[in-house]
């Protein structure tokens, strides 16, 4: 159910809170601030946290955990799962792998050449100028990104404008490549997700699944958790939390995400 920021107080309390990563905790594809570690770090102390976001266990590390000011033995609060939950981290004295779903040598072939068939066939021309691999491996999973992997990396504040005036303008195109994929690969799951990009895994690997897992893994049943993400709307890659049944609190920032934090440390 949908719950508000101002309703935190008098809702249930909640166990384990799970975020989505990119454009929740950090905006796209950039590090994590003072504000939102020191957030993090108190939150930590008083409840399980989760992320289940589209980016890779590196990306994850790289841009919040490595930075996280966090004392070492409250990581044992923080579980990690990049690649829309098809790999689980977690933290005991260091990070350990649980586990990685990886799809298939021809898969991820599959993928990349039907990602080629799909550019020629809608007339899809690449940016003049690109960052990084447009389409990048991620053993789990495939991510095509409209200027490549690393735009923000190299770009910083001026690769999320690049990114958002994408978004703004040519969101039709991204969902129409997504479209066709989906189409020409029924066996896998397509997602348009994030900012400009879209990723492909084994089919049925969506946030739901990944809540699931969470369940599984770390036994805490739905009720006990709290969802937050950017993208928890109609075609947004959080929306399938919505049919697990799990509370949730859409954000639209990470200015808000701090806000639901707040919320939550202000309430006990
Ligand atoms: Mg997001």
């Amino acid at each position: 159910m949908r719950i508000s920021t101002a309703r935190i107080k008098i809702a249930k309390v909640k166990k384990l809170i799970v975020f989505d990563f990119d454009g929740t905790l950090v905006p796209t594809k950039s590090p994590v601030d003072r504000a939102m570690d020191k957030l993090l770090t108190e939150l930590l102390a008083r409840y399980k946290v989760a992320i289940i976001g589209g980016s890779s266990y590196e990306v994850l590390q790289d841009l919040l955990v490595s930075r996280l000011t966090a004392p070492k033995q409250l990581l044992g609060n923080l579980f990690l799962f990049p690649t829309t939950a098809t790999a689980f981290y977690h933290y005991d004295k260091k990070w350990k792998k649980v586990y990685q779903h990886n799809l298939s040598l021809q898969e991820r072939k599959l993928i990349k050449s039907t990602f080629t068939k799909v550019f020629k066939e809608i007339g899809y021309k690449h940016p003049r100028k690109i960052y990084g691999p447009v389409i990048e491996d991620r053993g789990s999973q495939v991510t095509f990104s409209v200027f490549g992997q690393d735009i923000v990396k190299v770009l910083g504040k001026q690769g999320v404008k690049i990114k958002d005036a994408w978004k703004a303008k040519h969101s039709n195109v991204k969902m129409q490549i997504a479209e066709l994929m989906a189409k020409y690969l029924p066996n896998l799951e397509v997602r348009a997700a994030g900012h400009t990009s879209i990723d492909v895994t084994k089919k049925g690997i969506d946030k739901a699944y990944g809540l699931l897992e969470i369940v599984k893994r770390l036994k805490v049943g739905v009720a006990d958790m709290l969802f937050v993400g950017d993208a928890i709307f109609p075609g947004g890659n959080d929306f399938a939390v919505v049919r697990t049944g799990v509370d949730y609190i859409p954000v639209k920032d990470p200015k808000e995400t701090r806000r639901v934090i707040n919320a939550l440390l202000s309430r006990k």
